[in-house]
């Protein structure tokens, strides 16, 4: 019988490696969220400011030129020596726009190397006036394994999840009651805005 790539037609073993590969996955995703603490209230650019901070390296967002977009990439993500570049779509949906930096979020957080981060020299020159050409090029040459683009689309939902997630409460009793009554959220700290 031909193999159809159905899931039906896999054998329990390997029914059982998947799952296994899938839990693996979910782990090595978790142990990355928990790494990191999200902005409250959650927003990407409140994130991609967090993680300058913390990465001590200046995260920029750019649109892709339409010019690239069309070449079928949605996003990239670009290290330079000083510097980090995620650029994603123009023409989609905010909610998409997000997913997708969320996407080469994860991949930076996974320190996923992509070909690009190797141009050392050529960088210079892209930013911040994109060359079209080298842009094309690296997005052309950015290839992630399977794995790789399945933990970094994990962990952009999850990201996602958890952001969506009310915060947990901090304290409960008498200080719970206070710090609501406050509005702080019992790590002292005072939301930033947007
Ligand atoms: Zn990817």
């Amino acid at each position: 019988m031909p193999y159809t790539g159905k899931s039906t037609d896999r054998t329990p073993l390997e029914r059982h490696r998947e799952r296994e590969r899938e839990r693996e996955l979910c782990r090595r995703c978790r142990t990355v969220l928990d790494g990191i603490r999200l902005p409250r209230p959650f927003s990407v650019a409140a994130l991609c400011r967090q993680l300058s901070e913390r990465r001590g390296r200046p995260l920029h967002l750019h649109m892709l030129p339409a010019e690239v977009a069309t070449a079928g990439a949605c996003g990239l993500w670009l290290a330079t020596e000083t510097d980090d570049h995620i650029f994603f779509e123009r023409r989609t949906t905010r909610p998409h726009q997000d997913h997708i930096i969320l996407h080469e979020i994860a991949h930076l957080l996974f320190d996923h190397h992509s070909a690009g981060a190797r141009d050392g020299g050529a960088l210079g020159g892209l930013l911040p006036d994109l060359d079209l050409r080298l842009v094309r090029r690296l997005l052309a040459r950015t290839s992630y394994t399977t794995d790789q683009e399945r933990e970094a689309e994990m962990l952009a939902s999850l990201i996602r999840t958890e952001a969506d997630r009310p915060a947990a409460p901090a304290a409960s009793g008498v200080l719970g009651g206070l710090e609501a009554a406050l509005g702080v959220d019992g790590t002292g700290e005072i939301p930033a805005a947007g």
